[in-house]
């Protein structure tokens, strides 16, 4: 990126779905117009889909409606679902449960999300966008009437000191009539834009899950191509949110994860101690035996559902794709929802970039609730939050939404923040967690060295403190350091002083797999994520 020309008509946060979306969708209408539009998408992975976790299954709607002659082109959608199963674990036995409609995934496809993104990508740039991985949008700009006016990318080559090293690139300032922030769940700017504006106002609370995957190649004699196997139940207790996801994807490959709700209540918990668990369920060991992991990695996402979403235009730009919440938990999707509200954002913008400045573009929120986005996300809305009853409440509930009620019940159950609903250590049982045998089951800095993880030395901290010394006060003495245990990278570590065995906290940054679930369930919300450098993070392959 030079620094000549830095004014675009739309700068877009993110190459996730949801921003090549927009970037898609703009620049086809500026073709069916005739006009010309410059669109710029900031990615902070050093390249689309570095960065990028998912399960997944893709529920092709929103494909169909962008790209209508997808299957004509060289695309990475090729596994169609053969057969679903979900299922009831205990520790030894595993109960079929009947499937309910919003998990059938008939007509869906087992995917790569980082695949299926730079197949976006490449459609973009094909059309004319300007895709710039590895540079982080890292501040919003306003003018002095507050409203946005484009981003600011990171500095490149601070030492921890703020002086400039050898290789110093000032970040560079981006100016747009629009700023559309795509950042994904608990984006850095959406927050800072959601308090800035107090976009959640009027909404709930939005509430999160931790997700975990591993990919495994297995032996093709327990290898069942196409199908997609869901649980709930063990190994989380029955007062956890959470389920597991097994997606038999092409080449032998296996996706699994575990996704744990971040509103758990013992501080002890470790999401990813969990999922190595799972993997010794007596299907899922038999699945894995003779098997081999080739990736693992982590990643939060919105379980708030439709009553989270916060208002989502602000003076200057609007926020698209989990950047405001459009997953369907249930469904346990989020790719398509993402695509259609970057869509409806599109569509509601196009018209009002002819003029020379954009100020707010409310349309986008008035078609947002004539669609069949916000109908689907609406009917499922008490779902999530019924199992906050425990499991076994929340079947029942699930259960009466969608067969009696068919979502039209006339209440919105709410719900409180995760970081609220850490009890004091003293109060729960501590977890205690089996060895890793690495065959099976492995320790977290092993499984980061899959992620390929790279921070450049030097530069400050990513992960900020807005009180270090709550860390051991409150964090330590209350909570026995949850970070911990919740990080499913080992960033956070207390380490004893060898003379007075006083404890200190160590932040290992460089691990950190931008999961951002310490920014969500940090007690005091005291830890503030912020991009680090550009191309930093994880490179993922094919998550
Ligand atoms: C474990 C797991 C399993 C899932 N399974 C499924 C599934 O099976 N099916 C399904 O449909 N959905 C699934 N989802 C949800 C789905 O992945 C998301 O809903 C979807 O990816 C959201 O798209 P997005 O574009 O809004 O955000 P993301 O896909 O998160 O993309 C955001 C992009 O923005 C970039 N970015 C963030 N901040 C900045 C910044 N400041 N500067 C520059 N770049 C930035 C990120 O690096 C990333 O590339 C799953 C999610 C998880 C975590
Ligand atoms: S430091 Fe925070 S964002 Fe990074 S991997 Fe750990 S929990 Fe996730």
């Amino acid at each position: 990126m030079t620094r000549e020309n830095m004014n675009f008509d739309v700068i877009i946060v993110g190459a996730g779905p949801a921003g090549l979306t927009a970037a898609i969708r703009l620049k086809q209408l500026a073709h069916l117009h005739e006009q010309d539009l410059r669109i710029c998408v900031l990615e902070k992975g050093s390249r689309v889909g570095a960065h990028t976790l998912s399960g997944a299954v893709l529920e092709t709607t929103a494909l169909d409606e962008l790209l209508p002659n997808w299957r004509q082109l060289d695309n990475p959608v090729q596994l169609a679902v053969k057969k679903d199963r979900f299922m009831l674990l205990t520790e030894n036995y595993t109960i079929p449960l009947p499937l309910p409609p919003q998990m059938v995934n008939e007509g869906n496809y087992i995917i790569s999300l980082g695949l299926f993104c730079r197949f976006l990508a490449e459609q973009a740039e094909e059309l004319g966008v300007e895709i710039y991985s590895g540079f982080a949008a890292s501040e919003l700009l306003f003018n002095d009437q507050n409203q946005v006016i484009g981003v600011k990318t990171g500095d490149i080559g601070l030492t921890k000191e703020g002086n400039m090293s050898s290789h110093y690139q000032e970040g560079i300032m981006l100016h747009a009539k629009q700023t559309l922030l795509a950042e994904g769940c608990r984006g850095s700017l959406t927050q800072n834009a959601i308090k800035h504006f107090q976009l959640d106002k009027e909404s709930c609370p939005q509430t999160y899950g931790l997700g975990i995957k591993e990919i495994w190649e297995v032996d093709s004699k327990y290898y069942q191509r196409g199908q997609v196997w869901h649980s709930v139940g063990w190994p989380l207790n029955h007062s956890t949110y959470g389920g597991s996801f097994v997606y038999h994807a092409d080449m032998n490959q296996v996706s699994l994860g575990l996704v744990v709700g971040l509103d758990y209540e013992n501080p002890s918990l470790d999401p990813f101690q969990e999922l190595q668990r799972f993997k010794t369920h007596p299907q899922i060991r038999k699945l894995l035996q003779g098997g081999r992991r080739i990736a693992y990695g982590a990643r939060t996402l919105n379980e708030g559902g439709s009553q989270s979403i916060p208002k989502l235009t602000f003076p200057g730009g609007a926020l698209i794709g989990d950047a405001a919440g459009f997953m369907n938990v249930p469904k346990i999707k989020g790719i398509h929802t993402s695509m259609k509200s970057a869509m409806l954002a599109a569509d509601a913008l196009f018209p009002q970039l002819q003029s020379e400045t954009v100020a707010e573009c409310s349309e986008y929120t008035h078609q947002l609730h004539q669609s069949w986005l916000w109908r689907e996300l609406h009917k499922v809305r008490n779902i999530r939050p019924g199992f906050r009853a425990g499991l076994l409440m929340g079947l029942c509930n699930a259960a009466l939404e969608t067969y009696l009620l068919r979502g039209y019940a006339p209440w919105t159950l709410s719900q409180k923040p995760d970081y609220e609903c850490l009890k004091a250590a003293d109060k729960m049982p501590v977890i205690a967690y089996p060895p890793p045998d690495n065959i099976l089951t492995f320790d977290k800095l092993s499984s980061v060295a899959l992620t390929n993880t790279m921070h450049i030395e030097g530069q400050p901290n990513h992960l900020k403190l807005i009180n270090p010394t709550a860390m051991i006060a409150i964090n330590y003495k209350t909570y026995g350091s949850p970070e911990t245990h919740y990080c499913p990278a080992g960033v956070y570590e207390i380490l004893y002083n060898k003379k007075t065995r006083a404890p200190r906290l160590q932040i290992n940054s460089q691990n950190c797999i931008h999961c951002k679930a310490c920014d969500i369930k940090d007690p005091t919300q005291n830890i503030i994520w912020t991009p680090p450098q550009g191309g930093d993070g994880p490179n993922y392959t094919a998550m």
